[in-house]
């Protein structure tokens, strides 16, 4: 991959030398490190003293050793991290993943997209990310329990509510943020608002739970109207993942008129041409934890496809990837163009290759990156750190209001930024300048560190 300009090509160069292995990192650090020309051009002095150089390396990376015993009494041994990549306008604020392909590459990648995401909820977050390669699939509530507690027994002497504050993202859930904030209170003797997602019994916030989907709907009704004087109502709408961003992305997208026809999870896809019953995959993956596949059995006339890859296939106006990294490649891109797509809005963090984006971007269609649309997660949590400081309750009516609007502002923000640096449309580059900007200005005032 190679970029325009010297000093960003050299800045890329660097941070593949350090790391050779860390091909997620690499490419979030090359797609935003691309929207950066006309920064340089307009504003070259937001770059001095190796603003760049020092974006691109966290702040700090932990990693740590999890042992933890199952059911059966045999000990295993799993691996944490946290990086605390950038603190200029606030704590560190991003997600715990527990998924087996976790790695340092990944945790990276994250945690640097996070920096920007923040920075465009207007709230005063910084940008970090940990995690574990600690599978979830198939273990006990006890041994669930054990693995987070054993997870926080490290975690904890790193974070705080106003130094860092985790929240869920893949395998994390509720249920695990209960057993890693009991361990936390348990441990320090105190009760504070180090983790967000908690349980709405204590210091939650309502809302929390179906802020990403929401938001991303939020985001994409505001992008559809500005942009292609269009909306959700009427529309084929196809989701993949069946967890906490895609149920609620469904739910939202439904309640806006759109008719939602096909959902997937990480060996398939279901397809219901009359529309599916969220109802019922809530059950299946809320309740039950079981696999998609089970809703044929239980909604006659729908279909369910082996491979999640495939439910780029089906016909649609919009698409919401809401489940992982790369899950539209290339050839998924084409398919959903033939198809006559008009809105991919990524859910879930980096779901797009390159070459998908760059195919979407080429097509004219709307394309929003995961750190813009998906934002409402982070904003919520964001909004449940200034409750629990402040020791308030808001309604789930108040909350929702202040997703609505900041989602609203995120793609305001971007596209505006788009538009004044000779891009109009492309949201890729509008929500990194704008996220940018001003963790720049708040990093290039605290002086060099
Ligand atoms: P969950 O663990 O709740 O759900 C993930 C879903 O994606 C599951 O249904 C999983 O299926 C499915 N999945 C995983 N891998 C694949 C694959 N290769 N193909 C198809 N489906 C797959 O995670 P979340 O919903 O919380 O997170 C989803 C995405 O959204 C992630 O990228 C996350 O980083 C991002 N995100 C999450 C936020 C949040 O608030 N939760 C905030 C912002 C971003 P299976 O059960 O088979 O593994």
């Amino acid at each position: 991959m190679s970029l325009k300009n010297q000093y960003l090509q050299h800045v890329y160069d660097q941070v593949c030398r350090r790391d050779p292995d860390q091909k997620e990192f690499h490419q979030a650090v090359y797609e935003v490190l691309q929207s950066f020309e006309p920064i340089i051009r307009k504003s070259p002095e937001l770059f001095e003293n190796g603003l760049l150089e020092r974006l691109v390396e966290p702040e700090r990376g932990i990693q740590f050793r999890v042992a933890w015993v199952d059911d059966k009494g045999v000990t295993h041994v799993n691996r944490g991290f946290r990086f605390q990549f950038n603190s200029a306008i606030g704590p560190y604020k991003g997600g715990i993943r527990f998924h087996p392909s976790v790695n340092a590459s990944i945790i990276k990648f994250l945690g640097f997209e996070q920096i920007f995401k923040n920075s465009l909820t207007g709230l005063p977050m910084g940008g970090g990310k940990g995690g574990s390669d600690f599978d979830p699939k198939g273990k006990s509530d006890g041994e669930i329990m054990r693995f987070c507690q054993a997870f926080m027994t490290e975690l904890y002497r790193h974070i705080g509510a106003d130094l860092d504050v985790p929240a869920g993202d893949i395998g994390v859930g509720a249920r695990e943020i209960g057993y890693m904030f009991g361990q936390y209170k348990r441990i320090r003797n105190e009760f504070t608002g180090v983790l967000t997602g908690k349980g709405i019994t204590f210091g939650g916030s309502l809302v929390r739970a179906q802020a990403t989907g929401y938001g991303l709907c939020y985001f994409t009704q505001e992008a559809l109207a500005v942009m292609k004087n269009e909306s959700f109502e009427g529309k084929i709408t196809v989701i993949s993942g069946a967890g906490n961003v895609a149920i609620y992305a469904a739910e939202k997208a439904m309640q806006l008129g759109a008719k939602v026809v096909a959902m997937s999870d990480s060996s398939g896809y279901i397809y219901d041409p009359d529309g599916i019953k969220l109802d019922i995959i809530k059950q299946i993956k809320e309740v039950e934890r079981a696999r998609i596949s089970r809703y044929v059995n239980l909604v006659p006339g729908s279909e369910y496809h082996e491979g999640s890859k495939k439910i780029w296939q089906t016909p649609c106006k919009i698409a919401l990837p809401c489940a992982t990294q790369n899950e539209i490649d290339a050839e998924a891109a084409k398919a959903l163009l033939n198809n006559g797509v008009i809105a991919v809005c990524e859910g879930a963090n980096m779901p797009c290759t390159p070459e998908a984006v760059e195919a979407f971007i080429a097509a004219g269609i709307i394309f929003s990156p995961g750190k813009a649309s998906n934002a409402g997660g982070v904003a919520t949590s964001g909004l449940e750190m200034c409750q629990n400081s402040g020791r308030y309750c808001w309604t789930a009516r108040e909350v929702d209001e202040k997703l609505r609007m900041i989602m609203i502002n995120i793609f305001h923000n971007s596209y505006n930024a788009s538009k004044e640096y000779g891009m109009e449309g492309n949201l890729v580059a509008g929500a990194n300048i704008a996220g940018f900007l001003k963790v720049a200005s708040a990093m290039r005032a605290q002086g060099i560190y």
